[in-house]
């Protein structure tokens, strides 16, 4: 039993849906296969962007008609290319669709605001869309598919946009709708349902951006699947991102925890959120190209090949650093604490964290877009203190980037940091902040946006090209 997850890269058109069926029918013929499917490239933008503009007409029959132009396209260009293919029942998921994104605008409308269960069935309709297409692909080629609900078992301990799966009950409840599955079975990716509570239904809600790969991995676990397979639009992971860096080069092997370090810290190849229940379960995820499936694709497990040091380098963009300090904060119990609440309480995560020893000061990097509520419930807590002169204000610095050094076999190794360090200088980069954790795993530095694209190059350089050349800024 495999899992398949098919990203929005590998829907973006109708030559790829094609693609994407070929490879599902060749895979079915040996093993009974899960396929978790995102939206088409693009088309939850343009959902996000609807749930974000309720109050504006104008913009919203803007985005409906960018929506529905992205997947009438596809509809139409599989109906002239594949003469099996049922257009008529893609077209009626699409009207019945559209209908129901009308009435939750209405009802958001109505209410002057969206919530956040509207919002997840909005920004979600991608992905259902993605499933009526991909049937009617596979049922063209003659196959048999039972589709499977994410909404009957996916369940999340949570109802925001950004949901966490609860593995235990998501197990327990899959294995009632595992006897009804066909050899092929498809699934929307994206979606969860929260648990409801007190005996109250809980409501639909979503994994985060680019969730669709957490989806899979938690299906994986459910499925007790053999692999998780993450079919996308590289070959597998490289030691950097292939967009800003060229020469990056295919890594074989990773170990789950430095997938975890790299997609934790930006390569976006890979939900952060995938690698834990895959880990957990001991389950093999495999990074796969679709437009070259005879490619290896990089291979994360157990396993690892231990002499290279620095596996990877990935970076994190649009960040702001916060800085909490002032004389009130030396040596006082529970100022860490209390600041760590205050973002725990917004839902801020936190990307990382560094403390001076002088305890003068708490610095943390987390998301701009989390900025203002960052800003205005650190004030609500510190009122007292600022007031009193024992803090000073709140200092944010913003258009900031994580650059990270990552690779298992880097504990224990000397030299590694002063390298980093200097090919950081080489590039004419300022250290904001630093961050490395005790595993030994990963070196974060905190620097200027505008300088990542050079520290990316001359560390990637120095690390990994076997000829370096002399590179200035
Ligand atoms: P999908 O639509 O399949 O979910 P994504 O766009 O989410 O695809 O992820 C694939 C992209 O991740 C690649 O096109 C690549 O540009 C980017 N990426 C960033 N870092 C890496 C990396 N280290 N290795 C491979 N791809 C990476
Ligand atoms: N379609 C969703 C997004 O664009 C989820 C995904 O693609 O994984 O964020
Ligand atoms: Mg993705």
């Amino acid at each position: 039993m495999r899992v398949l997850k098919f990203g929005g890269s590998s829907l973006a058109s109708a030559e790829r849906f094609r693609q994407v069926a070929d490879i599902i029918k060749d895979k079915s013929q040996a093993t009974k296969v899960a396929v978790v499917v995102s939206a088409p490239q693009g088309v939850t933008n343009h959902l996000v962007a609807m749930a974000e503009n309720i109050s504006d007409e104008a913009k919203l029959i803007t985005d409906l008609g960018h929506f529905k132009r992205a997947i009438t396209t596809i509809i139409e260009d599989l109906a002239t290319s594949l003469p099996e293919f049922n257009a008529h029942h893609c077209e009626q998921a699409l009207i019945n669709y559209e209908h129901q994104l009308q009435r939750y605008m209405q009802g958001a409308t109505m209410l002057t605001y969206c919530p956040d269960h509207i919002r997840a069935r909005i920004i979600s309709t991608g992905e259902r869309l993605s499933v009526a297409i991909l049937d009617s692909v596979l049922q063209a080629l003659g196959l048999q598919v039972s589709l499977l609900a994410p909404e009957k078992f996916l369940f999340t301990s949570d109802s925001s946009l950004n949901a966490v799966a609860d593995l235990v009950l998501s197990k327990e409840r899959f294995s009632v709708e595992y006897e009804k599955l066909n050899q092929i079975a498809l699934m929307p990716g994206f979606i969860g349902m929260s648990i409801g509570k007190d005996n109250e239904e809980g409501t639909i809600t979503t994994l985060g951006r680019n969730g669709s790969d957490y989806s899979a991995a938690v299906l994986a676990v459910c499925m007790q699947a053999e692999c998780c397979e993450i079919w996308t639009d590289v070959d597998g992971v490289y030691n950097a991102d292939p967009r800003m860096i060229k020469e990056a080069k295919l890594l074989d092997y990773l170990s789950y925890q430095e997938a975890m370090e790299l997609s934790y810290f930006g390569a976006s190849v890979l939900h952060p959120k995938t690698i834990g229940p895959i880990a957990q379960y001991h389950i093999p995820c495999l990074i796969k190209n679709t437009s070259n499936p005879n490619a290896p694709g990089t291979l994360i497990s157990n396993e690892n090949d231990q002499q290279k040091r620095v596996k990877a380098i990935s970076n994190l963009d649009n960040l702001t650093m916060v800085n909490v300090s002032g004389p009130g904060m030396k040596g006082m119990v529970g100022m860490a604490s209390r600041v760590f609440a205050t973002m725990s309480r917004e839902n801020i995560s936190l990307v990382l964290i560094s403390q001076s020893s002088s305890e003068y000061c708490i610095s943390f990097c987390i998301h701009s877009a989390d900025m203002q509520q960052a800003e205005r419930s650190l004030k609500e807590e510190f009122e007292l203190e600022l007031l009193n002169g024992l803090l000073e204000p709140i200092g944010l610095k913003s258009e900031l980037s994580i650059v990270s050094l990552v690779g298992d076999g880097m504990n224990h190794q000397r030299g590694v940091a002063a390298k980093f360090f200097s090919s950081l200088a080489q590039a004419r980069v300022n250290v904001v902040a630093i961050a490395q954790d005790s595993s030994e795993r990963s070196i974060s530095v905190v620097i200027e946006q505008r300088k990542c694209t050079a520290a990316m190059k001359v560390s990637h350089q120095n690390f990994f090209s076997h000829k370096p050349e002399l590179m200035c800024f």
